[in-house]
């Protein structure tokens, strides 16, 4: 027979009434919070939480930070302490009190200083930026940075995640001067020249790989027929996903984008191709899918400021007119 002890505890939640959450995934551990009646009127009932960061799925009694696992072993132990010292106080109090008569021994207990246990209410860290509500389910949580899942019931909303990834690119677009500025103050403008050019060149591979999941999910919730033969990576190149939604919705990009626009939208698409694949070293595939003539075999692409701006303007205005 097992005999466990109860301790009580008590979560408490942050101003704006959120509980912290921890991914027990290893590869993970995001940091989430979570709206605390959502948590125990939703999440608790169905015992099953998602990850808004990885999708990762488990019992809802695994999500707990550090932080709060820590204040739950403190809470323990000095309850423990103070169970053990109430033990030693009645058994030994009574011992000393049944020999007491005892002319052979005398034993005198005085009880030691007694570690007495507070419920200490588990913390949380200070309230986040980001408030999201599911839009399927409306369970409230809040996030730093991005999430891709909903904790309670997994939606992950393609249009939210495309609005937040193009936000923050934009952001990072519009901050490049100050950025390089507080560089210059750390590291030689060599350095700090290396470090702004690969931030550009992945800021392009990010409003790349934006667009394709966007332009992917965006097709198929449009369409009813099954069409498990597309695939996020058919968004790579701007013919095979302007062909696609041609086929499927009867109207290809160039419904939307000027001929100059699509030229310049292939042409950055494949820039992005050639620094993922070939560390930007120019090919004749390059030159013959890019039609960028700007360049000789074996040279290596420059992405710009403007090449990521003018990259990401095309992207909106293409995809505000695709979700329509
Ligand atoms: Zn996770
Ligand atoms: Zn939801």
């Amino acid at each position: 027979m097992t005999n466990y002890i109860k301790i009580p505890m008590t979560f408490k939640s942050d101003e704006k009434n959120y509980l912290d959450r921890q991914c027990p995934n290893e590869q993970c551990e995001y940091v989430f919070k979570i709206n605390m009646d959502d948590w125990k009127d939703k999440i608790i009932p169905q015992n099953e939480v998602h990850c808004p960061m990885c999708g990762h799925t488990a019992d809802s009694e695994k999500w707990y930070t550090y932080e709060q696992l820590e204040s739950i072993k403190e809470n323990a132990q000095s309850y423990a302490t103070n169970m053990v010292y109430e033990m030693l106080d009645k058994s030994l109090g009574k011992f000393a009190k049944s020999i007491k008569n005892n002319k052979y021994i005398k034993i005198t207990y005085k009880p030691g200083k007694r570690v007495t246990y507070k419920n200490n209410p588990i913390g949380q860290r200070e309230e986040w930026n980001l408030d999201i509500t599911c839009e399927k389910c409306g369970t409230r949580y809040s996030v730093i940075g991005s999430a891709y899942f909903c904790p309670c019931c997994g939606h992950n909303s393609v249009e939210r995640v495309f609005e937040d990834s193009i936000g923050r690119i934009e952001k990072i677009i519009e901050s490049q001067d100050y950025i390089k500025e507080k560089l210059c103050e750390q590291f030689t403008i060599d350095e700090v020249d290396n470090m702004c050019r690969s931030m550009l060149e992945s800021l392009l591979g990010d409003i790349v790989s934006a667009f394709q999941k966007f332009a992917k999910e965006n097709l198929v919730k449009k369409i009813t027929q099954n069409i498990s033969n597309i695939r996020v990576n058919d968004f790579q190149i701007v013919e095979k996903g302007s062909n696609l939604y041609e086929k499927y919705l009867n109207r290809g990009y160039d419904k939307y984008l000027s001929q100059e626009e699509l030229e310049q939208m292939n042409t950055l698409f494949q820039k992005r191709h050639i620094l993922e694949h070939n560390q930007g070293i120019v090919d004749e595939k390059y030159i013959q899918n890019s039609k960028d003539m700007s360049y000789k075999i074996g040279q290596r692409v420059v992405v710009k400021k403007e090449d990521a701006k003018q990259l990401l303007c095309i992207i909106k205005k293409l995809t505000t007119e695709l979700r329509k």
